[in-house]
């Protein structure tokens, strides 16, 4: 056996009265540092459910379903921290001023049941009253409003929309128009295909 060098000797004689390097965890609560990058939490308040955080999540860990029943249509986002890298792109492209989704400090995340690692918020979806199909989250074009301004007169949809934050109409009528689409109907809260449609039945272009 070789003989241990004096440096070494020091070293293992002082490792015996200084404090240990490793921490003392789980026996002592970790700190994270201040940018640890944990578990994205969404903010039901904040989010609007624009989707564009399930759009850039390179992993795929934000899943948007969009379901209608009846005259209930809502839109869920769900997180999967089982799936996430925690690379923070979602915070980084949140439309809501970052504050939608945000990295928390949370890094205990092991758990014992499938679907324990996922949390969702859901928002209210818009629908066109022509064909029915998804126009989008009543409060993403709310806030598409608020961001736009006056400009936001010119569109049909957000026109209707504002009426109603005006009051000037009572509610979003849900309703779907009976009949074939006319003209008219550029007032209603219909999605740009049936818009097209309207003038182009209207005009005897298409039967
Ligand atoms: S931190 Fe990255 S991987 Fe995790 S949900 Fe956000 S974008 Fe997706
Ligand atoms: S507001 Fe932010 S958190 Fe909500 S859906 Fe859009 S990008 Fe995602």
């Amino acid at each position: 056996m070789r003989k241990p060098k004096i440096r070494e000797l020091g070293e293992a004689v002082r490792s015996i009265f200084s404090k240990p390097y490793t921490t003392r965890f789980p026996r002592v609560p970790h700190v994270p540092f201040e940018r640890f990058r944990g578990k994205p939490q969404f903010n039901s308040e904040k989010c609007v459910g624009c989707g564009a955080c399930a759009i850039v999540c390179p992993a795929g860990a934000i899943k948007l379903e969009d379901s209608i029943d009846g005259n209930k249509a809502v839109r869920r986002l769900t997180h999967y921290a089982g799936i996430c890298i925690f690379c923070g792109q979602c915070e980084a492209n949140c439309i809501a001023d970052k504050l939608g989704i945000k990295l928390t400090k949370e890094f205990d995340i092991a758990y014992f049941k499938q679907g324990e690692d996922t949390h969702s918020v859901e928002h209210e979806l818009i629908l066109c009253q022509g064909c029915g199909r998804v126009i989008g989250a009543k409060k993403h074009l709310i806030w598409t409003i608020r961001k736009i301004g006056h400009l936001s007169f010119a569109q049909g949809i957000l026109l209707n929309i504002n009426q109603q934050i005006l009051q000037i109409s009572s509610e979003i009528p849900d309703e779907k128009i009976k009949g074939p689409l006319n003209r008219t109907h550029i007032f209603k809260i219909i999605c740009p295909q049936c818009r097209r449609e309207s003038f182009l039945i209207d005009e005897n272009i298409k039967d």
